[in-house]
């Protein structure tokens, strides 16, 4: 029997709308987004933002920001909206240009304001438990479970991938929910033994089609976060599409985990928006 589709699109659209609501509620969120140089991918993707917090109703700043930058330079620009009131939620695009350091700039941003989740304050909060802002896409991985009642308590779960913004966030989010986590990489020795075991199996590799059929358990829940290109504007997750066959549930790709990130980007900006206002008495 062929899974169910864990529709992303569909649930992207109910987070944006309840992301509309919050911010009419809350009288205003303002949004600043810096991007360095003419990367087109990031335009892309900055281009986006703004239009889902411009359609939620949020105030938009875009700074737009000359590749050959100077740090300094950067450094103070993001001080600057650091202590901007008008400014709940900021994010800088990456990757930045070779020049800059990515660590230190990403350290600079304001923690409360830091809604890709990525500065180190943020990080050491959701590794002890106690996690604020999480980036977007675990954060949309954990709410798709959730939307279609996925068991995750003593669930074996296994995350194929370990970076900063997927793998290891996702991993601690589902430890928290009382997962038996697993996560794989790179160096990980037979994967198909770790995946076959999975209830829940996230793929966030960025290898077309790693996660053949034969390596998922019949039941599975399946994950898909790669998003990798093919010929022309074709985009292949990293698992293969026949594993529908055997899961459960699977994410298509398109039309899965991508359209969660950004609202989930909206929704943090809007629980930063809301802390900074409990912690602000001008508010
Ligand atoms: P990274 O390149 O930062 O990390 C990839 C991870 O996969 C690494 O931990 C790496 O291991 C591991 N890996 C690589 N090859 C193998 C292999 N053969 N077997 C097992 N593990 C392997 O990628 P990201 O986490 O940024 O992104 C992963 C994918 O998700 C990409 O396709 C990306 O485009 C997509 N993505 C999609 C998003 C969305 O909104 N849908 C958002 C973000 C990413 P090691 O650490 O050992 O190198």
């Amino acid at each position: 029997m062929a899974a169910i589709t864990i529709d992303g699109k569909a649930l992207a659209e109910k987070v944006r709308a309840e992301v509309a609501r919050d911010v009419s509620q809350l009288g205003g969120v303002g949004l600043a987004t810096v991007l360095v140089g003419d990367d087109p991918a990031s335009h892309i993707y900055i281009d986006l933002k703004h239009k889902a917090a411009q359609a939620a109703g949020m105030e938009a700043r875009d700074l737009k920001l000359p590749g050959d930058i100077a740090e300094e330079e950067l450094l103070s620009t993001i001080e600057e909206l650091n202590e901007d009131d008008s400014v709940d939620g900021l994010l800088v695009q990456l990757p930045l240009p070779d020049h800059l350091d990515e660590n230190r700039i990403i350290e600079a941003i304001a923690p409360q304001k830091d809604i890709d989740g990525i500065h180190p304050f943020n990080a050491g909060r959701l590794y002890l438990g106690r996690p604020t802002l999480v980036p977007g896409t675990p954060l949309g991985v954990m709410r798709m479970l959730d939307e279609y009642g996925i068991p995750l308590e003593g669930a074996r779960a296994v995350v194929v991938g370990r970076s900063a913004i997927v793998g290891k966030p996702l991993a601690h989010l589902l430890l928290q929910r009382n997962a038996t986590v697993t996560i794989c990489h790179s160096r990980t020795q037979d994967l198909q033994r770790h995946t076959l075991d999975a209830d829940v199996l996230v793929a966030a590799v960025g290898r077309t089609h790693l996660i053949g059929a034969d390596m998922v358990k019949a039941g599975a829940t399946v994950i898909d976060v790669g998003m990798n290109r093919g010929e022309g504007k074709k985009v292949y997750g990293d698992v293969d599409p026949s594993a529908a066959e055997l899961a459960a549930y699977m994410t298509p790709v398109p039309g899965g985990v991508g359209p969660m990130t950004i609202a989930m980007v909206m929704q943090n900006t809007v629980t930063a928006a809301r802390s900074r206002r409990l912690v602000s008495p001008a508010n």
